[in-house]
């Protein structure tokens, strides 16, 4: 009774903070909109929302929280349009797939989310678990039981028999059962329809299908269409009714197609894509996913002995080398590009490294920042709230300690997180400041 009582009291004790600010002075700010970088500027954060955004330090009120990162510079929230925060791969996953239960996942997913909070990116879209894991992982990051990015989640992605998202491929089949579409499995436009509804009921923010073969799956190509259109348009037109969009993983040039013309929002990995499937993607607005750490992970792991089963490391030879190379053409050609690393193959926490992949690919620094803050909310639809620093929108705040445009690598060294208007990391210590005063 003791314990119950005093509970209020701690309650009460507890500081009114609501009108205090943070007030946030960035030696550079990017302006993702304009594509421009600001010097000296203020960022003043009142709740989760940012309030202001002006030039100069501007003075902060007695008691406001000041952040000095006049020698950083500031950005908005980083977004990653493709993780499976529930898995990493290993030289231990075939064993593992048999293995570890969905909880197991789930506190591993845990882990991968803190990691990938820390490394910048505030927003991910989290494109396939077994069991819904990252549908329980988002509601627990949402409900503030842990820390982690907001996450948009597609609960199980949809495959046909033996397709890429099969959670059956190469078991032993007398141990599993014939997957259903509630698994994830389709074969016909109803299936598919049936698939879409089920991840209503799921919870799910958006659906993912695996339109062509991929190199991770125990299975023999890397690249066959693996959907009919009239499946695909199944899937988008069931997923409409729900405000559902959907993403499609696709490698190979027919399948890209196919997912293009049926009517998928974006395109994930791309790696065969050509000239006919890059006109058409312009054509409906489609978005590309590049994922070039993916490819560059796989390609490198390919070349180590017995890290991976026998009928992926063919897979992983060809596919991995191509990526950089179409993800440069399509860029070239005006295809709408939104940042994605499929982290959970790569290690989660090393997404900053898809930035490097990019430039060195031909794009410009301030257009993979854009690609990763504004491309990735205008892609899920929540521009109106994310993706810049504008007043109004949500305070995702991320800052580095050096100029991206003179070094892209610094995305990597992320050294201010924050989320919602919460901080979640701060520099270490303070050093000179980018004017050198
Ligand atoms: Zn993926």
């Amino acid at each position: 009774m003791r314990v119950w009582t005093s509970l209020p009291l701690v309650l009460f004790a507890a500081p009114m903070t609501g009108l205090a600010a943070t007030v946030v002075h960035c030696g550079q700010l990017i302006d993702v909109a304009a594509g421009e970088i600001r010097r000296e500027a203020t960022v003043i954060v009142e709740d989760a929302t940012i309030a202001r955004v002006a030039p100069g330090y501007l003075p902060a009120a007695v008691d406001d929280e000041v952040v000095d990162l006049r020698t950083h510079t500031c950005m908005p929230g980083l977004m990653d349009m493709h993780v499976h925060l529930s898995a990493e791969q290993s030289e231990r996953t075939d064993v593992e797939r048999a293995r570890l239960n969905p909880v197991d996942h789930a506190y591993r997913s845990v882990v991968y989310a803190h990691k990938t909070l820390l490394s910048g990116f505030t927003t991910v879209r989290d494109l396939g678990a077994g069991a819904n894991v990252n549908i329980a992982l988002r509601n627990a990051i949402n409900q503030g039981l842990i820390p982690g990015p907001r996450i948009y989640t597609s609960g199980r992605s949809i495959a046909t028999t033996g397709g890429h998202a099969d959670p059956t491929n190469g078991l032993r089949a007398d141990l599993v059962r014939p997957p259903t579409p509630e698994d994830g499995v389709i074969n016909s436009a109803a299936d598919a329809r049936r698939a879409v509804r089920q991840r209503y009921k799921d919870g799910a923010d958006l659906i993912k299908i695996t339109a062509t073969g991929g190199v991770l799956s125990v299975a023999a190509s890397g690249k066959n269409p693996q959907f009919t259109v009239e499946e695909i348009r199944a899937i988008v037109d069931t997923a409409r009714d729900y405000g559902f969009h959907v993403a499609a993983h696709a490698h190979g040039a027919e399948g890209i197609k196919r997912a293009v013309v049926g009517g998928v929002t974006s395109i994930e990995h791309g790696t065969f894509l050509d000239d006919e499937g890059i006109r058409l993607m312009k054509k409906h607005g489609t978005w590309l996913v590049p994922t070039i750490i993916a490819g560059k992970w796989v390609g490198e792991k390919a070349e180590v002995e017995g890290f991976f089963p026998d009928i992926i490391r063919p897979k992983a030879r060809e596919v991995g080398p191509q990526i950089q190379s179409t993800f440069a053409k399509a860029y070239e050609a005006g295809v709408k590009i939104a940042f994605g690393t499929d982290s959970g193959v790569s290690a989660h926490g090393d997404n900053a490294r898809e930035f490097e992949y990019m430039v060195e690919a031909g794009m410009p620094p301030l257009a993979a920042i854009r690609a990763a803050t504004l491309a990735g909310a205008t892609l899920l639809g929540v521009a109106d709230t994310l993706g810049t620093l504008e007043p109004g929108k949500l305070a995702d705040i991320v800052a580095v300690p050096a100029d991206p445009t003179a070094d892209i690598s610094v995305m990597s060294r992320v050294s201010f997180v924050m989320k919602d208007g919460k901080i979640y990391k701060r520099p270490e210590a303070p050093v000179a400041t980018l004017s050198g005063r």
